[in-house]
Order: C-alpha cells, then structure tokens, then sequence
C-alpha cells in the first residue's frame, strides 16, 4: 500500500455535542501518535463544528456523512458543499447503504452529489455494496459494476488522492457478519479492475476501503488483504476502546 491507510468512522445518527467532543478529546488523548494512518470521524450535523474546533491542532480529519448537490436554496434540511466546507470538513460519505435503502438515494441522485463533490475541495467516500439477495444470485461483481459506473456517469477524470471508495456489502452493515477474507479481496480487486477501466492508472489507485463490522478482533486480518487501504466502521467507531485498538492496530502494519 503506497498510501496511509485510512480508517474513517461513520457515528449516524449517535452522540450529542458534548458526548462527541468528549470522545473525540479522548482519543486524542490516547492516540499520541497515529503513525502512517489517516482517521476521519463522520460526526452528526450538530457535532461537525465542535469537532473541526477540538481537533483543530490534531492530524485528525472530519468528514459529514451526506450533503446536497445544489450550492443553495429550497431544500429544507439538507446541507450544501460550501457549508461544510466552510466549518472545515474535508470529507463527506455519498451513496451509504443505509441513504441508498432507507432514504431511496438512487444511482442517479448519488451521482449528482459525486459531481458536485467532485468538482469542490471535498473529498467523498463513495459507498458501494450488493445486497445478500444480489450476492447469492450471483450478481454481486454486476452490482458494484453498475453502482461505479451510474454513480460516477460524467466523470471524465479521478485524482486518487480527492477520492475514496468504500466496499461495504449490506448484509455486513450493523449485523456483526464479516464478509471473509476472500470475499473481500475478490470485490476489492473487482472493484479496481472496474476503476482502472473507466479511469485508467489513476483510477487503480484510488484507495478501496473496506466496511461491515470491522472491530478490533478481525482488524488485522482485514487491512492485510490485498487491495484494502483502510476501513469505514460504524459501531466499533462509537468505542473508545475498540476504535483505538483498531488504529493501534493499523498502524502496526508495515506494508
Ligand atoms: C457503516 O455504517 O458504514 C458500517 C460499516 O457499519 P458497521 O461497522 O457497524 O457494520
């Protein structure tokens, strides 16, 4: 991995203001070094500014985990580029399985947030999975496929260092099922074949991380598997101890 490996934390709907400042200052406090790791949390709205402020003399990142494709105007309750740009998040989750399942998001509507991020500072972590259904048809190598090449219809270019893809199959979201070693690194090495073919060398390199259930007990096995450059974790980044124990332990990793 030429890369740091990065490990963001998707928090959802979870932590009041306070209870993100505390935990964030906590792992600061406990993580003095990262070593060659990059760890973003994705906080709440209501936490973004508190975040960015505590972490503002830190090597932590922030990221939101959705935004809206229009710069402004009537669209009560969503959040422009420029707004969260302007608190200093540099990072922003797209396409998540759960905006995808719960709220309907499209390939179509996703790929109009990828272009507008695309086109600004921020740096989406666009999400990708099938469902057990698609898996157990066979069809999950067509569905990353399709999910790739509607969400990034457009796209004439891709700077591997303003993007980032997450492999995250549905069926491991919040179950605690982890897909298996095999699983995961023929996806990941779909997943690049199918980026190198719309983006030729720069789109090989875009880092492939990958989500569902990592903790700090399959951490290891994971991030060592070819074509994995970092993890998005959901409930094991709410943890203090599991989340620092899963960056303790990726940053071990000499590659
Ligand atoms: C996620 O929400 O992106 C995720 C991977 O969740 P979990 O780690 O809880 O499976």
């Amino acid at each position: 991995m030429k890369n740091k490996p990065i490990i963001a934390g998707n928090w959802k709907m979870n932590k009041s203001n306070l209870e993100a400042k505390s935990f964030v200052s906590d792992i600061q406090n406990r993580i003095l070094d990262k070593g060659d790791t990059k760890v973003i949390f994705c906080p709440p709205f209501t936490s973004l500014f508190t975040i960015v402020d505590t972490l503002k003399n830190s090597q932590f990142s922030v990221g939101a985990q959705n935004v809206h494709y229009e710069p402004h105007g009537a669209y009560t309750g969503e959040i422009s580029i420029d707004m969260l740009a302007s608190i200093g998040a540099k990072y922003v989750i797209i396409g998540h399985s759960e905006r995808r399942h719960i709220f309907g998001e499209s390939d179509a509507f996703i790929n109009k947030k990828i272009i507008a991020v695309n086109k600004s500072n921020l740096i989406p972590i666009f999400c990708i999975g099938e469902t057990l259904e698609q898996r157990n048809s066979g069809l999950t190598g067509k569905i990353l496929k399709d999910q790739i090449e509607f969400g990034l219809k457009k796209i004439d270019s891709i700077d591997p260092d303003k993007f980032i893809l997450a492999y995250e199959p549905v069926w491991a979201i919040g179950t605690g099922e982890t897909a298996s070693e095999s699983q995961v690194e023929e996806a990941h090495l779909k997943i690049k074949l199918y980026l190198k073919t719309l983006f030729g060398s720069k789109g090989e390199q875009v880092p492939i991380l990958y989500g569902g259930s990592v903790n700090e007990k399959n951490a290891r096995p994971l991030i060592n598997i070819d074509g994995v450059s970092g993890f998005l974790i959901g409930g094991a980044s709410l943890k203090i101890d599991s989340f620092c124990e899963i960056i303790n332990t990726v940053k071990k990793i000499k590659r």
